[in-house]
């Protein structure tokens, strides 16, 4: 009786050992807390770090990355993050050094590296006046260089926890099929209707454009709203066009796209950049402009 009560007893212990393994493994692998400077980015990390990291954006939706200010309790937040994953929006330009300086540990990853980036596009660039100074930053809303992005994730997370440098290996490879699934889905749909013209108020769609073989006309004019002058071109353009759909983003304001809709009888939509759904978003906004072309 003795002998199988002990045996009884030490299988007791020894189970009571391996299955609360599992939460002591979880327990030391408490998520590890990020940066990143808008939403869109929350997905991509996720898709690699998996369930080792939380993202934490910047720039919640409904703020604009362009001119964005932190706040007192971001930089709080911050000084107990691990990495921040930047991608060349422009409030970076002011606010990295700043945001470092609140903890230097902080690892920094500049995820567009060795994107090739293009001029930021104008509402008429053969009117003589186009300043191509400022880079188009929009570089999200291509899966193609969400691709090198990824890359660049990746190696930043390996070098914060590379004990899951095979799970995260495992993951960016996945990450990688996904994009290249929706890239082959995207050409598919935009095959037939090379140079047609999409109308839309701020200039988010430039990557997109070039890489599904559409124009993107915008209606701001370096980041502010068009002058009456302008506007009355637009319009004329935009009759040329036969355009009967404008797309406008819900952070920036949409008085002159909803004017020039109006004034052309077409259809105001919006088409939002910053959500953190991003596939479902772009495949979303794609069947819309694809609608929307003529
Ligand atoms: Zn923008």
């Amino acid at each position: 009786m003795s002998r199988y009560r002990s045996f009884l007893i030490s299988f007791g212990i020894l189970s009571l050992f391996f299955f609360s393994l599992p939460t002591l493994a979880t327990g030391t692998n408490e998520k590890i807390k990020v940066f990143v400077s808008i939403v869109p980015q929350i997905y991509f990390v996720e898709k690699i770090g998996g369930k080792y990291v939380e993202p934490v954006p910047m720039v919640h939706p409904g703020d604009n990355p362009h001119n964005y200010e932190p706040k007192a309790q971001q930089m709080a937040e911050l000084s107990r993050a691990k990495a921040y994953f930047a991608i060349g929006v422009p409030f970076e330009n002011a606010w990295l050094p700043k945001l470092t300086a609140v903890n230097p540990k902080m690892a920094m990853i500049h995820t567009e590296t060795n994107i090739v980036k293009l001029p930021m596009a104008d509402h008429a660039p053969n009117d003589g006046k186009h300043t191509d100074e400022a880079l188009d930053p929009h570089i999200w809303l291509s899966p193609r260089l969400v691709k090198i992005q990824a890359g660049h994730i990746l190696q930043g997370l390996i070098a914060m926890l590379p004990q899951h440098t095979d799970e995260f290996k495992q993951n960016h490879k996945n990450f990688i099929a996904e994009l290249e699934n929706l890239d082959r889905d995207l050409t598919e749909l935009f095959k037939q209707t090379p140079g047609k013209r999409i109308m839309v108020f701020h200039p988010t769609w430039g990557y997109f454009a070039r890489d599904y073989g559409l124009i993107q006309i915008p209606i701001e004019v370096e980041g502010k709203e068009p002058k009456a002058a302008q506007v009355w071109k637009l319009i004329a353009e935009a009759k040329k066009q036969k355009i009967d759909v404008i797309f406008a983003q819900p952070e920036f304001s949409a008085k002159s796209a909803q004017f020039i809709a109006d004034e052309i009888d077409a259809k105001l939509i919006f088409a939002g950049a910053l959500d953190e759904n991003w596939e479902k978003n772009l495949r979303t906004i794609a069947a819309q402009f694809k609608a929307a072309l003529r």
